[in-house]
């Protein structure tokens, strides 16, 4: 069990990091939700190790389209009634009615390859999201780059925020988005730069381990500055 912080959950060993918050009135936030696979994971984790009931999750929130964010979402919407929000912009690739963009150059044309392997069951948005809205305690913050409609979720009370694939913090290093699955990196970099103006002690990304720290946020900015002058 993974207890992050009181109420807040990070469900062991999925794909891509999958986060439960709990909300004041006992209901659950799902961010993210894997592959197919770590559906069951995920609502195991929320029945088993916290002890409650499938129905309890009211929202899944993806943070952006890709993949190994999405997949887990069919099977765990139908197992608990909850509610799909994704940024507006995202919502399209969602329920394919378009295609994820896809990085220019040598990436691109292996994403084209391996592409039809990385498919998952069209799902059509309950909400789409869009900047300043609220999600039970957590606010929405547009985060583009990494694909047009990828979002942070910032908690004040918390001091929390969740960034999805936008910053990722891997054995002590803060890093932006990786490049290879990037479309627009230099939107991405402004988003980076967005976070890093919150007030957060707690960064948690999509994949990699929680960033803790009292000046967390001022790590980001003093590490976004680097990035800029090297
Ligand atoms: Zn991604
Ligand atoms: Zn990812």
């Amino acid at each position: 069990m993974t207890e992050i912080i009181t109420g807040v959950h990070q469900v062991d060993g999925v794909t891509a990091n999958s986060f439960v918050v709990v909300e004041g009135d006992g209901s659950l936030i799902l961010i993210d939700t894997g592959m197919s696979k770590d559906g069951k994971k995920i609502l195991d984790y929320v029945q088993t190790t916290m002890s409650k009931k499938a129905s309890d999750v009211k929202m899944i929130v993806l943070t952006h389209s890709h993949v190994d964010h999405v997949r887990g979402a069919f099977e765990i919407k139908r197992a608990t009634g909850a509610k799909v929000a994704i940024h507006d912009e995202d919502a399209d690739y969602l329920s394919q009615r378009k295609k994820v963009p896809v990085p220019k150059g040598g990436m691109g044309a292996v994403f084209k390859i391996i592409g039809p392997f990385f498919t998952f069951t069209p799902l059509e948005a309950d909400q789409r999201l869009h900047e300043n809205d609220k999600i039970g305690s957590l606010m929405v913050i547009h985060t583009p780059g990494h694909t047009p409609g990828s979002i942070s979720l910032y908690s004040q009370d918390k001091k929390l925020i969740f960034v999805g694939d936008t910053i990722r913090y891997q054995k002590g290093e803060i890093e932006g988005p990786p490049k290879q699955f990037t479309p627009d990196m230099e939107q991405a970099m402004k988003s980076v730069q967005k976070i890093s103006n919150f007030d957060f002690e707690i960064l948690l990304s999509g994949h990699g381990e929680p960033l803790k720290s009292p000046d967390a946020s001022k790590k980001v900015r003093q590490q976004f500055i680097s990035v800029r002058s090297s």
